[in-house]
């Protein structure tokens, strides 16, 4: 599959889940209202969507949410997808709270997952419960340990926080240094209504880099994962740091994903609300060839990137939809 732009697209990104047992203050308002079950896929229907996608050339597939580890029977999903491994499937990850790691953990091995992205913004245990609202730090943790002994690679996603976790960052990359994780730090992007007031929350990750570097030793790499962010190695702890800076930087120009939600909306750019109903081809009694058609047709409307400012004045998301539907 190649875009308007020349853009090979090789990853997939399935959001299972509108649903979480977090609230975290950035992602999602404490009284959200989730999706009726009729409007979500099934998981036979989302296995049917990522083997398609799979047909065209997708190398590599990353469930997300909402919290796609409470999704009940997930690991059947995981099972079905992780036998596409080598059958065209290269690599198959989870981005998660962590919350349910600790029992998940070693099943997701044995599906084939090696890697694994947890969200972490934070190891102060009160900063943990007001960040997420619901969650608690201790399972997150033991979540992530239980990843590691499985044998799976942990990135930890810290989302940069203005006076609120900003103090923390030296402390991260330190506690990651010592357990062999990488991290990624992550700037606040402009997506839903939330409680909070955006322009507050909002940190430039430009600005972090530079306060890191009285401190740590950062040496750029060429090392990319196909996504948006820039890796660093931290030379003190010789693990990766990498900065996601949708706002202060445009990283349009590399983008080789495409975003399924849960409701099965193709989202062509995360910052764009253009999307294709692919829910709707499905449910229409596709055949293979229709489904496939109905992809290709998307792509060709991949636009060339997203437009996220933060607006001073009325503080409005960009994209109406929270993060929580595309997963990231
Ligand atoms: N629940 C899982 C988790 O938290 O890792 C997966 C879904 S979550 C939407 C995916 C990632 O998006 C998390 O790392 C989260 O911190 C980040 N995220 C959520 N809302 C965001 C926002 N408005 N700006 C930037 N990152 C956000
Ligand atoms: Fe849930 Fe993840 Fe959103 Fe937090 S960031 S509320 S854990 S979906």
């Amino acid at each position: 599959m190649i875009d308007p732009f020349g853009r090979t697209i090789t990853y997939l990104r399935l959001s299972v889940t509108d649903r979480c047992d977090f609230r975290c203050v950035y992602c999602m308002a404490e009284d959200m209202t989730f999706l009726p079950k009729s409007d979500i896929l099934t998981l036979e229907e989302l296995d049917r969507l990522a083997g398609a996608f799979v047909r065209l050339g997708v190398r590599k597939l990353r469930l997300t949410g909402g919290e796609p580890l409470v999704r009940r029977d997930v690991m059947t999903l995981f099972r079905s997808l992780g036998a596409r491994l080598g059958h065209g499937l290269d690599e198959l990850t989870v981005t998660t709270n962590g919350s349910q790691l600790a029992r998940f953990a070693a099943d997701l091995f044995a599906a084939g997952v090696r890697r694994v992205n947890v969200s972490l913004d934070t190891l102060d245990p009160a900063t943990f419960a007001a960040i997420t609202r619901w969650g608690r730090i201790g399972k997150t943790l033991d979540g992530i340990f239980a990843a590691r002994d499985a044998g799976l690679a942990v990135k930890i996603n810290t989302v940069a926080l203005r006076g609120v976790n900003e103090d923390e960052f030296d402390a991260l990359i330190a506690w990651c240094g010592q357990h062999g994780f990488d991290l990624c730090l992550i700037e606040t992007m402009p997506m839903g209504e939330i409680d909070a007031d955006r322009t507050d929350q909002y940190l430039p990750l430009s600005l972090v880099r530079s306060r890191l570097r009285r401190t740590w030793t950062l040496e750029e790499t060429g090392y990319r994962t196909g996504g948006p962010a820039r890796y660093h190695t931290v030379a003190e702890t010789g693990r990766r740091i990498g900065f996601i800076t949708p706002m202060t930087h445009n990283f349009c120009e590399s983008c080789n994903r495409v975003r399924l939600t849960c409701t099965g909306m193709l989202y062509m750019c995360l910052g764009q609300d253009d999307s294709a109903d692919l829910r709707a081809v499905l449910r229409r009694g596709a055949t293979d060839d229709d489904l496939t058609s109905a992809i290709r047709a998307a792509i060709a409307r991949k636009p060339r990137g997203h437009d996220f400012v933060i607006d001073r004045r009325h503080d409005r998301p960009a994209v109406a939809r929270h993060m929580s539907l595309t997963g990231g």
